[in-house]
């Protein structure tokens, strides 16, 4: 179990201004003008109470040199309407070619179809005329470079530097850029896909894979279980596999493989702690697909297939709880699916709670506890960033926003904040059953927040009543402010970091003589996160002296390091810092340091011109992400 002691800073921090909930979902709104209908998806076109995706079918091309997908995609619909005479799906920048209609077995015949202005967010809708008792189309159509979900990678920023990747990235609304489709997490299918390479090259998709398939550059891949468009995923490259357990096994570049396999080789365990807790793993196989270092996260949970970052791999494990992350959405996010993107935090929430909790389960209390710790900082600075108050609550009005823009570590940390407030009021035991409860019941649904107070509420609260009021849930999911009690960890081993760093600062223990040889990374961080901000370059200078820290191989410290460069103006790091840029595009490990950049006019102009290089490495949702973080230091 957690202590449940007030962590001073994190409650200070968290809870101390003096906002006063808006406990009501409708009324968060500023700019929009209508109510609130907490059942739309404001981040999609398609007419889901008339029609709704059953199966998707895709057969793409895909052109490495004209950085082009080419084909069709069939959608075959449920009708819910009789008299529906257009379909609307949502496309962005995609070029349409033709479009035909059948009636079931039907023949197929063209329709027409118009495409509407683009929306800067959203794309264009494309209205398709629906003859008669229609409930099949097919889109001939190409996506073009600068496809927003898709990243063409060129050769020499690949491990092995010979052959080109292409990787997808459909969270949140950028399935619209590769598939015209039903893009909302409202509507869920099964699918099935063709896809053409380069001979050489291996198709994946978070689907049914077979490794052991003939490379001949024709894959076809089926998904048996319904998933919503922003889980549907691809990458082709140059692919090898290599299992790690019974269900298990990992997907990279040759040279990556081996030292994937490692890192993660606790996969299966935590597989055996996830449907421990959470009932069974319904996907058959948890295969994982390391990227080059552009993706710009740390893992995508395609189903079946999680997408990761080659900078978790470090030698240690120091960053496996991206794996129980991806593995916990098997069940809080790809089996109950948030609604909306107003919903988001009912995925990464509960997510963030059961990533804990593996960790708890496998390496011990204390290392699920450093976790905690570091997660609640990154709330503390999410809390500071926010540039609208009502971005702190759980569950928010979106309306006119980009999900892109709108995301942050809030709904994942305060999230879990709320999941292990209420298992410290009702006691482990009953919130664990109550959760599994909550997956079996749903699964394979996709739910709207009130949805789950309404669980909570009958499953949970009744059982014990006035342990929790209702007020107390709305404070938690729709008030700016954190609750008061909630119940933050404490981490003994961060403690005793602290105990340190107050003592070097203080001039009474030397820098030679911080005992930092046990030190995980999450030490690290925590030591180097909460350097006050009047350290003096001369000091930096020292650390760097003595523990090399310009030259740390693991990428979570050398983000944590060069923070604390850059804001003591300690020069030497300077190059390294701009190699570090150039190389890797996790935006966990750029926005950090772009932020700490960008706060002087030197450093503006230093991540500038590093920007300007980089900037075609990155994924576009990296780009767009540091581009605003340029842009909102230039105001
Ligand atoms: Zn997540």
């Amino acid at each position: 179990m957690m202590r449940a002691s007030k962590l001073a800073a994190a409650a200070l921090l968290l809870s101390g201004c003096a906002q006063q909930p808006s406990q009501a979902p409708s009324a968060t709104a500023a700019a929009a003008v209508e109510p609130l209908d907490i059942q739309r998806d404001y981040h999609s076109y398609a007419n889901t109470r008339e029609f709704r995706t059953e199966h998707l079918l895709l057969d793409l091309g895909v052109d490495f040199s004209r950085r082009v997908l080419e084909g069709t995609v069939e959608l075959r619909l449920q009708r819910l309407s009789a008299t529906a005479a257009e379909l609307v799906l949502d496309t962005r920048d995609v070029d349409i070619a033709q479009v035909e209609a059948a009636a079931g077995q039907g023949t197929w015949t063209a329709t027409t179809f118009t495409l509407d202005p683009r929306d800067a967010i959203l794309g264009s809708a494309l209205r398709i005329a629906m003859p008669p008792a229609a409930d099949r189309v097919r889109i001939r159509y190409a996506t073009r470079p600068e496809a927003s979900g898709l990243q063409w990678v060129t050769p020499e920023q690949t491990a092995g530097k010979k052959h080109p990747f292409l990787y997808t990235q459909s969270q949140a609304i950028h399935a619209r850029s590769w598939i015209p489709s039903q893009d909302t997490p409202l509507v869920r299918s099964t699918y099935e896909a063709r896809i053409r390479t380069p001979k050489q090259l291996l198709a994946v998709m978070s689907a049914v894979n077979r490794p052991e398939q003939k490379r001949d550059g024709d894959y076809r891949i089926r998904m048996p279980q319904p998933v919503p468009t922003y889980l549907i995923a691809l990458a082709v490259g140059d692919l090898k596999f290599r299992p790690i357990g019974k269900r298990s096994g990992i997907y990279a570049e040759r040279s990556v493989v081996r030292g994937a396999a490692y890192e993660f080789e606790d996969t299966e365990k935590m597989i055996d702690v996830g449907e421990r807790l959470m009932g069974p793993y319904r996907w058959s196989r948890y295969d994982m697909l390391v990227l080059p270092p552009s993706f710009p996260y740390g893992g995508m949970e395609n189903p079946r297939l999680t997408f990761l970052t080659p900078t978790s791999i470090v030698g240690d494990k120091s960053g496996v709880a991206l794996i129980a992350h991806e593995l916990a959405h098997s069940w809080s996010g790809n089996l109950v699916t948030n609604a909306t993107w107003r919903d988001f935090w009912l995925n990464e929430g509960t997510t963030t709670y059961l990533t804990y909790r593996i960790m708890d389960e496998i390496y011990g209390q204390a290392r699920g506890d450093m976790e905690r710790a570091l997660g609640q900082q990154q709330l503390v600075e999410a809390f500071a960033q926010a540039t609208h108050d009502g971005d702190k609550a759980l569950a928010f009005d979106q309306r006119g926003r980009d999900p892109d823009e709108v995301f942050s570590s809030t709904p994942y940390q305060r999230g879990h904040l709320f999941m292990t407030y209420l298992e410290t009021k009702f006691g482990r035991a009953r919130f664990d059953a109550f959760l599994r409860g909550w997956f079996d019941a749903h699964a394979f649904q996709s739910k709207t927040t009130e949805d789950f107070i309404a669980y909570l509420e009958a499953k949970l609260l009744a059982s014990d009543p006035g342990l929790v009021p209702r007020a107390k849930i709305d404070e938690w999911i729709y008030a700016s402010a954190m609750p008061a009690d909630a119940v933050y960890a404490q981490s003994d081993a961060f403690a005793k970091v602290d105990a340190q760093r107050a003592a070097w600062l203080a001039g009474t223990l030397p820098t030679a003589r911080l005992k930092t040889r046990q030190w995980t990374s999450h030490e690290w961080r925590h030591f180097l996160d909460n350097m006050p901000a009047e350290l003096t370059a001369a000091r930096a200078a020292e650390l760097d002296r003595q523990f090399k820290l310009t030259q740390a191989p693991n990428n979570y410290i050398a983000t944590s390091w060069f923070r604390v460069a850059i804001r003591t103006g300690h020069a030497p790091a300077l190059p390294a810092i701009e190699r570090f840029l150039l190389r890797v595009g996790r935006m966990l490990f750029l926005n950090p340091i772009y932020r700490e950049l960008v706060k002087t006019p030197d450093g503006l102009a230093f991540a500038q011109r590093v920007f300007a290089q980089a900037r075609p490495r990155y994924h576009p949702i990296g780009q767009a992400s540091v581009e605003r973080i340029i842009k909102d230091a230039q105001k």
